[in-house]
C-alpha cells in the first residue's frame, strides 16, 4: 500500500460523489416530475458503488496499514486518513442490514410525516418515530467513543467535540439573554414600522439586486449559480462548482433577499477551501454548524450591519424602480429588524430564532437521555413555546409537526443552527479587532471581510475539528456572550432603547 494508491481511490470515490451531488441538485431543481423513479434507480446505483468502494478492500487495506505506518504519509495524507479512518470505522460498527432497516424506516416516516401534516395529527406519525428513535438508540452504543450520555454521541455527529454539558451552559446562558433583551422591547421598546415590507416586488427586481449583493459579499458566480427551489440550500460539488437555490416570494422580499445572502455564505465557504484538499473527503466545511456560522454571518452579521444597508439601500430602491422612494433608509432598516414571537422556526427572527432551538434542544434531550414518552411530545412542545415565546400553537402542525429533520432521522442535528450563530458573532467580534468592518461596508470593496474569513475559516476545509478552528481564529473558546452583546446592540438600536435605562 503506498499513499498515491489510497488518494486514487479516495479520489474515486469522489468523483462518484459528485456525480451524486449533481443529480440531487437536478432533481430538487429542474427534473421533470415523471423522471422520479428513473432517478431514484440512477441514484441508488452509484450510492452503492460509492459506499462499496468506501468500505471495499483498498479501503480496508489503507486503514490498516498506514495505522502501522503513519510516518509513510505526507502531511496532507494523514489529514484526509484520519478522516476516511473515522468514517470507514463508523461505517463498519454497523450491520448492512440493519442500516438498511433504519433507511426502510427513514423513507416511512417521511411519509407518514407528509400525512401527519395533512391531518394536523402528531399520532399519525408518532409510532415510526418511534421506531427511528429504536433504531437510533441501538446504533448509539457502536458510535459512542467517550461521549457521556446518549444524546452526546447523537450532537457529535453533526458537531464534533460537543458535549450536553457545554450546551446545557451555552444555551442557558443564551436563553436568560435573549429573555431579558425580549423584556425590555415589551417594557420600553418602540416598535418599528414594517408595512413596506409586503409591498409586491417582483421577482426580476429581487435578483437584480440580490445577485450584485452576492457578488459584492464574495460569491463567485464563475463557481456557481442561482436557481429556483422550493426548500432553498446550497449544494457543492467542488470548489468551483458550489450552487445556491432560493424560492422567491414577491409579497415578501426579505425572505429571497437574506435567503441568497444565507446560501451565498455557504457557496463562499466551499469556493475558497484549499485546493490541496481537492477529491477528498476535507474539501468540505468543517461542521454543522461551522458551515452555519458562514451563512448567518453573512445573513444575519452583515444582513444586520447599518453601514452595509445604508450603503445597500440606494442599490435596492434603483432595483425595485422607485417603489420604495418615499421610505428613508432609516425606516427600512428598522423594519427589517423587527422582532415578533412566532410559532414557526424558519419564519423566526434573529432575536426571537435562538429560543426555537433551545426547545427542540431540551425535548431532544428528554427522548434519548431520559426517556420522554412521545404520548406527552405535543404538549411538552405547546409548554415550551408558551413559557419561552409567549404563543401556544393551536395545532401540532404549527408545532411538532413543522419541521422535516426528525422523520428523517436526525436527532441532535438542531442545535447547529444556534452553535453557528454563536460562532458567527464570535468570530464578528475578533474580526473587528483586524478590519475595519463597518468602513469596509460602506465602501465598494468588500474583500478585506471575506479575506479575513478565508484565512481564519474556509481555506480549512474539514481538516480542522470547530473548536480548534474558533480558538485559532477568536483566541478563545466558544461563548455565549458574544451573541448576547450583539443582539442587544442590534435590537435596543432599532427599539430605541438606552443601554443606561436597562442597568
Ligand atoms: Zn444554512
Amino acid at each position: 500500500m503506498d499513499e498515491k494508491l489510497f488518494l486514487e481511490e479516495i479520489k474515486e470515490i469522489d468523483l462518484l460523489n459528485q456525480s451524486l451531488g449533481l443529480l440531487e441538485w437536478d432533481a430538487q431543481t429542474g427534473m421533470p416530475d415523471a423522471s422520479s423513479s428513473f432517478r431514484g434507480e440512477t441514484v441508488g446505483y452509484i450510492n452503492k458503488l460509492a459506499f462499496e468502494k468506501s468500505t471495499g478492500p483498498v479501503i480496508q487495506e489503507a486503514v490498516a496499514y498506514f495505522t502501522e505506518h503513519p510516518d509513510e504519509l505526507s502531511q496532507t495524507g494523514a489529514e484526509v486518513f484520519k478522516e476516511v479512518k473515522e468514517d470507514y470505522e463508523r461505517n463498519h460498527s454497523i450491520a448492512p442490514e440493519r442500516m438498511q432497516a433504519y433507511h426502510a424506516e427513514v423513507s416511512n416516516a417521511h411519509a407518514a410525516w407528509l400525512k401527519a401534516r395533512e391531518e394536523k395529527d402528531f399520532s399519525v406519525m408518532k409510532d415510526t418515530i418511534g421506531r427511528l428513535i429504536d433504531f437510533l438508540n441501538e446504533f448509539i452504543p457502536h458510535w459512542q467513543k467517550d461521549e457521556k450520555t446518549p444524546y452526546d454521541v447523537l450532537l457529535n455527529q453533526y458537531e464534533p467535540e460537543l458535549t450536553v454539558e457545554r450546551l446545557d451552559q451555552l444555551f442557558s446562558e443564551l436563553k436568560t439573554g435573549i429573555l431579558s433583551i425580549r423584556k425590555a422591547i415589551a417594557e420600553k421598546g418602540m416598535a418599528p414600522r414594517t408595512d413596506f415590507l409586503s409591498r409586491h416586488v417582483s421577482k426580476e427586481q429581487q435578483k437584480r439586486f440580490v445577485v450584485e449583493v452576492a457578488k459584492q459579499l464574495g460569491y463567485d458566480f464563475a463557481k456557481g449559480r442561482l436557481d429556483d427551489t422550493v426548500h432553498p440550500f446550497m449544494l457543492d460539488l467542488n470548489r468551483n462548482d458550489a450552487r445556491i437555490t432560493t424560492c422567491w416570494d414577491e409579497m415578501n422580499f426579505t425572505m429571497a433577499v437574506f435567503g441568497v445572502i444565507h446560501e451565498a455564505g455557504h457557496g463562499i465557504y466551499e469556493q475558497n477551501i484549499d485546493p490541496k484538499y481537492d477529491y477528498t473527503p476535507l474539501s468540505t466545511g468543517a461542521s454543522m454548524g461551522i458551515h452555519e456560522s458562514q451563512s448567518l454571518f453573512n445573513e444575519i452579521i452583515i444582513g444586520s450591519n447599518k453601514s452595509f444597508w445604508e450603503k445597500q439601500f440606494p442599490l435596492f430602491q434603483k432595483c425595485t424602480d422607485g417603489l420604495f422612494d418615499d421610505i428613508d433608509f432609516e425606516m427600512f432598516y428598522k423594519g427589517l429588524k423587527e422582532t415578533k414571537a412566532s410559532l414557526i422556526r424558519i419564519e423566526a427572527d434573529s432575536l426571537t430564532y435562538p429560543l426555537h432551538i433551545i426547545i427542540r434542544y431540551e425535548i431532544e434531550k428528554m427522548i434519548f437521555n431520559e426517556g420522554l414518552s412521545l404520548d406527552e411530545l405535543p404538549t411538552i412542545w405547546a409548554d415550551k413555546y408558551e413559557e419561552y415565546l409567549g404563543i401556544r400553537p393551536e395545532n401540532d402542525l404549527e408545532g411538532i409537526l413543522q419541521d422535516v429533520h426528525w422523520s428523517g432521522g436526525s436527532f441532535g442535528y438542531f442545535p447547529s443552527y444556534a452553535m453557528g450563530y454563536m460562532y458567527a458573532a464570535q468570530l464578528n467580534h475578533a474580526l473587528r479587532k483586524e478590519v475595519a468592518v463597518d468602513e469596509v461596508l460602506l465602501s465598494e470593496d468588500y474583500s478585506p471581510i471575506y479575506h479575513w474569513m478565508t484565512e481564519k475559516i474556509h481555506r480549512f476545509g474539514a481538516s480542522k475539528k470547530p473548536n480548534e478552528l474558533i480558538l485559532a481564529a477568536t483566541g478563545e473558546e466558544l461563548k455565549s456572550t458574544y451573541l448576547v452583546e450583539y443582539m442587544k446592540s442590534v435590537y435596543f438600536d432599532v427599539y430605541r432603547i438606552s443601554e443606561q435605562s436597562q442597568s
